[in-house]
C-alpha cells in the first residue's frame, strides 16, 4: 500500500547526530538547539529557571546516577515545520561500538569543534565512521566567545587532516574571544550582531546590523577580506559535494550563548538530506512509501530503574508507523505488537502514535529484539547488517560470587544481546569463562558496572594480551588454532569465527605462513 503522505512526511524530517570530543560542548549545543526550536518548553520539560536545566541535563543526571554514561536516546523537536530527530551519541571519552551503531541511524552529522582545541582524537575517529558510511557532515565551530584559534587556520586543519573541503556558511566578525557578529553568506552576507541576555547563560538576542554602519569596524573589514579570500579559492557551498561527503558547510558560534545556533538549525533544514530509501540486501532500496520497516540500532535495558524495562530504539526506514500495529520481526518471522511505543524525549517518555521515515521509536519491553533486527509489515525486507567492529581489547570474564552464577549468565546474555560487548567462547576455555571483546575499554567498565548493579552478579575481568582480531572460517580455524600465540573463538552474537593475535606482527607472520587461510579484517562479512 503506497501512501503519498509518507514521502511528504519524510521530506520534512532531518535525523542527525552530533559528533565531538568530550567537552567540546555537545550537551550544551543539544540543549541550545532544542531551546532554540522551543522543544523544551513545548514538552513542558523545563526544570528550574531560564531553561538551563533542560532535557540534556536530565540525560546527564541519569548518567550520573548510573555512574557511567551509557544512555542514548533521541531528542525530537520541531523547527520551521520540520521535525528534527537528534540521536544522542554516547558521551564518554572512550570509543565504543555504541557510538558507531548510533551513526547507522542518522542521515547527517554535526561535527562539533572547540575553537581553541580544533580537531581532537575522538572527533577524528567519529569523522572516519561518518566518512566510511557516507554520512554528510556539517561543521560547527563552538566557543567563539572565548580565545581560540584563527578561523582560517581551523579551516586549513579541517581540509588537511580530514581531506574534506570546508565551505563556511557563517563567518565570525572578530577573533575567538572577541565575537562581534556573524556574517551569513547564504543571506547575501547579512550581518547579525548579538547582545547578551541578562544573566548571560542563555539566548543572546540577535539583531541584523547595517553593513554600512560597520564599515569603520576593523574586525568587520578583516572578516570581509577573509571572505573575499575564501571566495577566491572557491570555498562556496555545493550541495552535491556536501552530500557526497567531499565538502562540509561550516558554522561558527557559541552554544552556551546561543550564538550561531539559529544559523545552524537553518542549515540542517536547508542543506542536510531528508531520509532516503534505504538499500536492502538484494540491492534495490526499499521505497520510502513502501510498507513500514525499521531497524533496531540500540537496545537499552533498565533505563527506568523503577520498571526494569528494556527499550529497543528503532529508526523508521519506510512507511508509516501507527502505534499498536502488528509488525513482523524479520529475524524470526514472528508477529510483534507495538502497543508500547514511545517517543523518547530525554528521560521523559511520551506515547507516540504515528511515525514516519527518519523518526526514532522506542519500543518498551521489546525483549525479543536485538540490535540490527528489522521490523516490518507487508513484503519482508532485509537490510544489510549493522557493522560489527574489530575488537582491540580482550578479557576473560568470571563471576565473583559463585552462588550468583545463574544471574551472572543471564547478565552476560543480556549484555551480549544489547551489543554492549562482544562475547566470545571456545571449547578450550569452556562456557564458564567467556571472553569479552571490545572496541574501546570503556565497554568493559559498562559491562562490569551493569553486571554488578542490575544483576547483582559482579564479575572479575582478567585482561588478555591480544590486540587484533580477524574473521576466519571452518577451514581456517583448525590451522590457526595450531599457530603459537593465536586463539580462535566463536562470537556468540552471530556464530562468526574470530582469530585473535597478540600483535599485528604475529598476524602478519601467520598470514604469510598460511596464505590460503581466511583472515578477513571485516568481521561482519559472512
Ligand atoms: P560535552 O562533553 O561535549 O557534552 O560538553 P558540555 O556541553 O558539557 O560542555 C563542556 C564545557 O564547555 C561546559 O563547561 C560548558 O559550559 C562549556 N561550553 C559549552 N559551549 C560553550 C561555549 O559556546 N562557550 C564557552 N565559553 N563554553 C562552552
Amino acid at each position: 500500500m503506497s501512501d503519498p503522505d509518507v514521502v511528504l512526511e519524510a521530506r520534512r524530517r532531518r535525523t542527525f547526530a552530533v559528533i565531538s570530543h568530550p567537552d567540546a560542548g555537545k550537551s550544551t549545543l543539544t540543549e541550545a538547539l532544542a531551546l532554540h526550536a522551543d522543544a523544551i518548553t513545548q514538552a513542558g520539560a523545563v526544570h528550574g529557571k531560564a531553561g538551563r536545566r533542560g532535557v540534556t541535563s536530565d540525560w546527564m543526571e541519569m548518567e550520573r546516577q548510573r555512574g557511567i554514561s551509557v544512555t542514548s536516546a533521541a531528542l525530537r523537536f520541531t523547527y520551521r515545520d520540520t521535525i528534527l530527530n537528534l540521536v544522542d551519541t554516547p558521551g564518554h571519552a572512550d570509543f565504543s561500538e555504541d557510538t558507531y551503531r548510533v551513526l547507522t541511524a542518522v542521515d547527517c552529522a554535526i561535527m562539533l569543534l572547540d575553537a581553541a582545541k580544533g580537531l581532537e582524537p575522538q572527533t577524528l575517529r567519529l569523522f572516519d565512521v561518518c566518512r566510511h558510511r557516507g554520512i554528510p557532515i556539517v561543521t560547527f565551530i563552538n566557543k567563539w566567545d572565548r580565545p581560540g584559534q584563527d578561523a582560517l587556520a581551523l579551516l586549513d586543519a579541517v581540509e588537511e587532516r580530514l581531506a574534506i573541503r570546508p565551505t563556511p556558511i557563517t563567518w565570525p566578525i572578530g577573533l575567538a574571544g572577541d565575537l562581534q557578529g556573524l556574517i551569513d553568506r547564504r543571506r547575501e552576507d547579512e550581518v547579525v550582531g548579538f547582545s547578551r541576555a541578562a544573566g548571560g547563560a542563555t539566548a543572546a538576542t540577535a539583531r541584523v546590523l547595517d553593513p554600512a554602519a560597520m564599515s569603520q569596524n576593523s574586525a568587520y573589514r578583516t572578516a570581509v577580506e577573509e571572505l573575499d579570500l575564501l571566495s577566491s579559492v572557491g570555498a562556496e557551498h555545493e550541495p552535491e559535494a556536501f552530500l557526497a561527503g567531499k565538502a562540509t558547510p561550516v558554522y561558527f558560534g557559541s552554544a552556551v550563548s546561543n550564538i550561531g545556533v539559529r544559523h545552524l538549525l537553518d542549515g540542517i533544514i536547508d542543506l542536510a538530506p531528508s531520509p532516503a530509501p534505504r538499500p536492502t540486501v538484494s540491492g534495490a532500496p526499499r521505497p520510502l512509501d513502501a510498507d513500514f520497516s525499521g531497524v533496531v540500532f540500540k537496545v537499552q535495558a533498565n533505563m527506568d530503574r523503577a520498571h526494569r524495562d528494556r527499550i529497543a530504539f528503532v529508526r523508521v526506514c519506510s512507511g508509516r508507523f501507527d502505534r499498536g500495529m502488528q509488525v513482523v520481526h524479520a529475524a524470526t518471522g514472528r508477529p510483534f505488537s507495538t502497543k508500547y511505543a514511545s517517543a523518547l524525549f530525554g528521560q521523559e517518555r511520551s506515547t507516540l502514535e504515528t511515525a514516519y521515515p527518519g523518526d526514532v521509536i522506542g519500543l518498551v519491553n521489546a525483549t525479543a529484539l536485538r540490535v540490527g533486527d528489522t521490523l516490518c509489515t507487508g513484503r519482508a525486507v532485509a537490510f544489510p547488517p549493522l557493522p560489527a567492529f574489530a575488537p582491540e581489547h580482550f578479557a576473560v570474564l568470571r563471576p565473583q560470587d559463585l552462588s550468583r552464577v545463574k544471574q551472572f549468565r543471564r547478565g552476560v546474555t543480556q549484555l551480549d544481546e544489547e551489543g554492549v560487548v562482544q562475547v566470545l567462547v571456545s571449547d578450550r576455555r569452556g562456557e564458564q569463562a567467556p571472553v569479552l571483546a571490545a572496541v574501546g575499554p570503556m565497554q568493559f567498565d559498562v559491562a562490569l558496572h551493569r553486571l554488578a548493579h542490575e544483576f547483582s552478579a559482579p564479575g572479575v575481568l582478567e585482561p588478555l594480551t591480544y590486540q587484533v582480531a580477524r574473521r576466519t572460517d571452518a577451514a581456517g580455524a583448525p590451522v590457526l588454532e595450531r599457530a603459537p600465540g593465536v586463539e580462535v573463538f566463536t562470537r556468540t552474537r552471530d556464530g562468526a569465527l574470530l582469530a585473535v593475535f597478540p600483535t599485528p606482527w604475529r598476524l602478519a607472520s601467520v598470514s604469510r605462513d598460511h596464505p590460503g587461510v581466511r583472515l578477513d579484517p571485516m568481521l561482519d562479512n559472512p
